[in-house]
């Protein structure tokens, strides 16, 4: 099943997605308000509603999509994930982690899948990063890699968005990852029961149609068990919360080349959709 926040009529609210169209799922789920993490809390017990409800399907088109999950507890990322990714960082000088290392990426930046990202007015080195997200579906600690699974609620397509002058000038990443509309993800929540193995999906980054990233999840290094295995030894986790999983090697840093206002932004990852911003001036 495909979840996805939408607006249509002048109201958002949550829907199942069906081929190319949306079934609003309001009159099942009561109390929701258009709330993913509060959908997720209560998933166990709505989930057999959620499944039989069957409205009038929106067309997809209609509507406008909305960022999966608008009201996550946190956010967070992983960098240096990729062995070519690590590679080409060695090689402009960033040495290559000992451990997982993460970062805050303040829920602030969330964005729609289709919606604007911003060229900030402080930086032209702006640029884009494919990544895997995965939602967390039921709050968790000290959970094992090889029962990281059953904490998943599901997994999304995400950007992010980087600005490698205010990133590499601090010894913390979080600053310049964490611009507004600076994590736009998206198309919706595929859960986790439709994602036989997550980590060995396509994903690929094309700005204004030419390729720039092209790799697969099996490249990660530090795989999705071992993440929740290690983040969780510190801190609970969620229904709600997100977590981008690195970026492969092709970024803009590297190739030379930054966004500017009116690319076109796409990335895509197998089964799970796609997303695509136009970057825009800061208004
Ligand atoms: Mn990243």
């Amino acid at each position: 099943m495909k979840l996805a926040r939408f607006s249509y009529e002048g109201r958002t609210s949550i829907g199942k997605v069906l081929g190319d169209g949306i079934v609003d799922l309001e009159p099942v789920i009561p109390g929701v308000n258009g709330s993913m993490r509060t959908l997720l809390t209560k998933l166990p017990e709505l989930r057999a509603a959620i499944e039989a409800h069957s409205g009038t399907a929106i067309p997809l088109s209609a509507v406008k999509l909305e960022v999966p999950v608008n009201d996550p507890q946190k956010c967070l990322a992983i960098g240096l994930n990729y062995e070519k990714h690590a590679q080409e960082g060695e090689q402009m000088g960033i040495p290559r982690p000992a451990v997982q290392s993460w970062f805050a990426k303040c829920v602030s930046a969330l964005n729609g899948p289709f919606d604007p990202i911003n060229l900030p007015r402080v930086s032209e080195q702006l640029d884009y990063e494919c990544e895997l997200a995965y939602v967390i579906g039921k709050r968790c600690k000290h959970v094992r890699a090889e029962e990281a699974r059953d904490v998943i609620a599901g997994y999304m397509v995400a950007n992010d968005v980087s600005v490698r002058d205010w990133q590499l000038r601090s010894p913390t990443t979080m600053i310049g990852k964490s611009f507004d509309t600076h994590a736009p993800m998206g198309p919706w929540l595929t859960l986790a029961d439709e994602v036989p193995d997550a980590e060995n999906l396509g994903i690929r980054t094309y700005v204004n149609g030419e390729e720039r990233q092209n790799s697969n999840t099996n490249d990660l290094i530090y795989g999705i068990g071992a993440q929740i295995e290690h983040l969780t030894a510190v801190m609970t986790l969620e229904p709600g919360d997100i977590i981008l999983t690195g970026t492969p090697s092709g970024v803009g840093i590297v190739l030379g080349k930054w966004l500017k206002a009116g690319d076109v932004v796409r990335i895509e990852i197998d089964t799970l959709g796609h997303i695509e911003n136009v970057v825009r001036a800061e208004p």
